[in-house]
């Protein structure tokens, strides 16, 4: 039975605000939240040199290389010295699969240019080496987990949809825990700056970090369910349902999100919105072979947004559900990768309807994410047809 998710009937009720002071007792902690005294905070921010954008942006860079380990048993004792460049998407078959030259065109890195090329979103070659990774396993436990699943031909069961998954959940986690290390730094930013423009950046990063901190509970919440239903081998626990298709696409993508509005346009869940923890599925697009494979996987009650989104998309035609497919990688996850041949060939009217797509929902001005996101496709980005099925 359909389960109504209780945000669709909850009010927006933002964070309190920060309340900015121009005075306070110097030892007193600072009005912006950052837990250090007014007066080694705030108190001389006027005063103080700007930081180069250049050197935030490093340091933005710098705090995603700092790696740990997230295997269910990670500890120092169970733990390889070297944190490895744990491939999401795997290297030898996906990302392999779709290279030219060994580069694939990344769409993530166009965000990371966004200073250098004035503000366009331009997609750009990267090499396989360091497409789609991150530093989230030792390399002990990076082999010993996910070897099944680096395996090519990668054999579609149980353990295989619930390692990438596991993966892709990791991959969430690790990179929105570097963005929340990130945001403490910004609240750098306003240096030099008047006392007005102080709290109105602080005030930004406020509800940012707050936004954040909701979502990290519910990653954490999720990532220890996979913790624990590793340790336990209770794969069954987990609905997984994986898509073969008659010929490779030209992307592959790995990630986790929150389905917000399925393929028929019905609204599942609005994320900000009361205090329920949120359904999440794990994504995963790569290959077997010359063939594309989607896996969902996900957990969370029956009946509820990530079973009713997997409902909306098996119900699907199967001549139609590549390019769903293809539509949803773009509109939900970040670590996505095309083959470069196919991206270069594409109109400039479909370029920019797929960088649009890519920015709805990141905050981004300009694309709003709608119940149309998933159910009307302009383009036809592919007429692959499904082969095989399987649902776990
Ligand atoms: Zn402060
Ligand atoms: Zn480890």
């Amino acid at each position: 039975m359909k389960m109504v998710h209780p945000s669709l009937k909850e009010k927006f009720i933002g964070p309190p605000p920060l309340e900015p002071q121009r005075v306070m007792r110097v030892n007193e902690p600072c009005w912006c939240g950052s837990e250090k005294k007014w007066k080694k905070c705030h108190r001389d921010r006027e005063g103080q040199t700007p930081e180069p954008i250049g050197k935030l942006l490093d340091r933005q860079r710098s705090e995603k290389l700092k790696g740990y380990c997230l295997h269910p048993e990670a500890s120092e004792t169970n733990c390889s010295q070297q944190i490895v460049r744990a491939h999401t998407v795997q290297r030898r078959g996906g990302l392999a699969a779709i290279a030219e030259n060994g580069h694939v065109i990344s769409a993530k890195k166009a965000f990371e240019d966004i200073i250098k090329n004035e503000g366009e979103i331009i997609p750009r070659k990267l090499g396989v080496k360091d497409a789609s990774t991150f530093m989230g396993f030792c390399s002990f436990h990076d082999n010993q987990m996910f070897d099944p699943i680096e395996k090519n031909p990668l054999c579609l069961n149980t353990e295989s949809a619930f390692l990438l998954s596991f993966r892709a959940i990791s991959y969430e986690y690790f990179i929105k825990e570097a963005a929340l290390r990130s945001n403490k730094f910004q609240r750098e930013l306003d240096k030099g700056r008047s006392f007005e423009e102080q709290s109105s950046i602080q005030q930004y990063l406020h509800l940012v970090r707050k936004g954040m901190e909701r979502g990290m509970a519910d990653l954490e919440k999720w990532k220890s369910e996979y913790d624990y239903a590793y340790i336990a081998k209770k794969f069954s626990e987990f609905a997984s349902y994986s898509v073969q298709f008659s010929g490779l696409l030209p992307i592959v993508a790995s990630g986790a999100f929150m389905p917000e509005y399925d393929f028929n346009g019905t609204r599942l869940q609005i994320i900000s919105r009361g205090t329920a923890s949120f359904d999440h599925l794990c994504f995963n697009l790569t290959s077997v072979g010359e063939k594309s494979i989607v896996v969902l996987g996900w957990s969370g009650e029956s009946g509820g947004p990530a079973e009713s989104f997997f409902n909306s998309f098996q119900n699907l035609d199967n001549q139609k559900k590549a390019n769903a497919a293809f539509y949803l990688a773009i509109e939900h996850l970040e670590n996505i990768y095309f083959q470069p041949s196919w991206w270069e060939s594409q109109p400039p009217h479909i370029k920019e309807e797929l960088i649009k797509r890519f920015r709805s929902g990141t905050g981004a001005s300009g694309t709003i994410r709608t119940l149309k996101s998933l159910s009307s496709f302009p383009y036809t980005l592919s007429e692959l047809h499904v082969e095989e099925e399987l649902r776990t």
